[in-house]
């Protein structure tokens, strides 16, 4: 989200001062109250140029330029989604009206999309990610990954990362979405294709590689030589892992150092316990389970055992078609186990360690200035609230977008 500036944004020279906030989430631990999400009251938030300058008490802020009243309402890092899916043309209505109808639907799932982001123009994608972008943006998010997958070709796998790239920094290779029906007779030739000349074709414009570690997707094998391949020309590994059923998903992202396992739904005690152990935040994606009325993943076992919790939308057309952050906060509080302060880190700070970021995700002296204005005097609401726009106004950058 770096190369287009949207239409709204407004610039102030100088240091600007956001006061009379009721409560303040810096997820910063040695600021405000002590706890993870670093909640101060009564706070005020400086911001310099593209940066925060500092944050405290209110009564305590330093003089600035320019002043913006918060009245009372809540602040919070902007959020930091670290999965979604948006380079793709059509949309799966029917499908989700179908499973939602109780009826049976056999039409082909992703091979759908793939066709239609395979007939679409680059005007058309490129207008897609933007759409979604800007969406993601009112509603909080100043920091979003997304990935390939529907392309499933070398040139239009190539061609939705170039489409990406223009948008965010934090782009991923997922030429291992499925085998694409064209390879359906050898899948190892088509594992070859994306670990030989698609590869080669696509790491220029990604940072991640990612696979869909799944029954009728790619085994641990075919991963592990995908995702091995890909660090070797600089990717890093991420994983879409043990999201239908129990596998080798979440232990192989753990073993090749991966910043992330994704979906993390059906999960051995041993699995959990490599994601304790290890440095691979384990991503939750609550709009998935929503969306396919499956069971939800169990975040209180993942955080009482010590791993790293990151809330994400997995926004795609086919299984979780949200863009909303607070969506996922108030599923996570609801039905995951964690609580609203947990949520809300998870959201920021959580899917900042999964994109290995430490300028996003946390409102202290030298972060980015991406922060949302909530219209709530606390971050509880966004769990209190569902489904009620909260967000007044964001800025990124240091700049007001939205
Ligand atoms: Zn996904």
């Amino acid at each position: 989200m770096t190369t287009t500036a949207p239409a709204a944004s407004t610039a102030s020279a100088g240091t600007t001062a956001i006061t009379n906030i009721a409560a303040l989430v810096t997820n910063d631990p040695s600021l405000g109250d002590g706890t993870p999400i670093g909640l101060i009251q009564d706070a005020a938030v400086v911001i310099d140029g593209d940066r925060v300058a500092w944050v405290g008490e209110s009564s305590k802020a330093p003089a600035t330029d320019n002043a913006v009243d918060a009245g009372g309402r809540a602040v919070i890092p902007g959020f930091v989604d670290s999965h979604s899916h948006l380079v793709f043309a059509g949309d799966r209505t029917q499908e989700f009206n179908a499973r939602m109808s109780g009826r049976a639907y056999s039409a082909g799932g992703i091979r759908t999309t793939v066709a239609a982001t395979r007939a679409a123009t680059d005007a058309q994608l490129d207008a897609n990610v933007a759409r979604y972008l800007a969406e993601a943006l009112r509603q909080g998010t100043t920091t979003m990954e997304t990935k390939s997958g529907y392309g499933l070709t070398v040139e239009d796998e190539a061609r939705a990362l170039r489409i990406a790239r223009e948008h965010t920094d934090e782009v991923t290779y997922l030429g291992a979405h499925i085998v694409p029906p064209d390879h359906a007779d050898d899948p190892a030739a088509y594992v070859d294709l994306v670990t030989g000349p698609m590869l080669d074709a696509c790491a220029p414009y990604a940072r991640w590689i990612d696979v869909f570690c799944e029954e009728g997707a790619f085994d641990g094998d075919q991963a592990r030589a995908i995702l091995t391949a890909g660090r070797a020309k600089g990717l890093i590994p991420r994983v879409h892992a043990n999201q239908l059923s129990y596998g080798p998903g979440v232990r192989l992202a753990v073993e090749l150092g991966a910043a992330s396992a994704d979906h993390c739904t059906r999960l051995t005690d041993a699995d959990v316990d490599a994601l304790a152990h290890g440095s691979t935040v384990a991503t939750l994606l609550p709009g998935a389970e929503f969306s396919t009325r499956a069971d939800w993943p169990d975040a209180r076992r993942l955080l009482d055992a010590g791993a790293i919790v990151a809330l994400s939308t997995d926004c795609n057309p086919g299984s979780s078609f949200t863009s909303s952050m607070p969506f996922c906060v108030a599923l996570a509080v609801r039905d995951m186990g964690l609580t609203p302060d947990e949520a809300v880190w998870s959201a920021t700070a959580g899917g900042a360690a999964a994109l290995r970021r430490s300028d996003v995700g946390r409102l202290a002296p030298g972060a980015r200035a991406d922060l949302a204005l909530l219209d709530a005097p606390s971050h509880v609401h966004l769990a209190y609230r569902p489904g009620v726009p909260l967000v007044s106004a964001v800025w990124r950058r240091g700049r007001r977008v939205h």
